[in-house]
């Protein structure tokens, strides 16, 4: 990702200077630098979680991530809602990248962590390299991504553990066409960029799944009878997108 895309991207202005610490990365890796708010920031072991699940799924796309993690956490006018989630949040990356905000962007991904409760809507936002996720107090109760099986059952802090893979794979590219659902004997599995919408109101899933993925595997209606699973990793699909977005 160059600069004059991020910038695009954040919507900001192209004549002016961007300051941030991209200059200190290495060419090749992803920087991700995160936000906690306020109240995401007293619990204890979120960033581990945060840096273990995003660094496991995202480096066999994109390779080499390189996790940022701010060192004051942020005030903001709310834990929750659309209007902190999508319009204060980029603004202020927006800002940061001109140097009108203490936030100081990277170009590869920015990511905010509320402590909104992850069941209430919107969970999470993203646009290009910027992402926000809620639900920092049940991503701080799930267990360590190297004692945690790619598939696990469905759970609050699980799902909302994916709402962060979900939201940081959008800010790099990926929709939710290249997420998958794969069926097994008494189960659906669902990967990151579907996740909960599987199991979501027959209005909410028309808005937001496609009947076949971008690599045409199918994306199941019957749900009812099987048991929910959440695998906490990208589909292949999602995997390839990610790998073309990052060359
Ligand atoms: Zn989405």
């Amino acid at each position: 990702m160059n600069r004059r895309r991020f910038l695009a991207g954040a919507g900001a202005t192209l004549s002016l200077g961007f300051v941030g610490q991209q200059a200190l990365r290495s060419p090749e890796s992803t920087v991700v630098r995160v936000w906690f708010s306020d109240a995401a920031a007293s619990y204890e072991g979120l960033a581990a979680t945060v840096e273990g699940y995003l660094g496991a799924a995202l480096e066999p796309a994109i390779g080499p991530v390189e996790f940022d993690f701010a060192p004051e956490p942020l005030s903001l006018p709310a834990e929750s809602g659309r209007r902190v989630l999508a319009t204060h949040w980029p603004a202020r990356v927006a800002r940061g990248a001109v140097g009108m905000d203490e936030v100081d962007p990277v170009d590869g991904v920015n990511l905010l962590v509320t402590d909104g409760h992850p069941t209430k809507q919107p969970s999470g936002y993203a646009r290009p390299h910027v992402a926000a996720a809620t639900g920092a107090e049940s991503i701080a109760r799930m267990s360590p991504v190297d004692e945690t099986p790619v598939v696990v059952p469905y759970s609050v802090r699980a799902a909302a553990t994916q709402v962060v893979l979900h939201e940081v794979a959008h800010a790099l590219g990926a929709d939710h066409e290249h997420g998958a659902v794969r069926r097994t004997d008494d189960a659906l599995v669902a990967s990151p960029m579907i996740g909960s919408y599987l199991w979501a109101s027959e209005a909410v899933r028309e808005r937001h799944l496609p009947d076949r993925n971008a690599c045409g595997g199918a994306v199941p209606d019957e749900t009812d009878s099987l048991e929910r699973r959440l695998r906490m990793r990208y589909a292949d699909c999602a995997l390839e997108r990610l790998g073309d977005g990052s060359r």
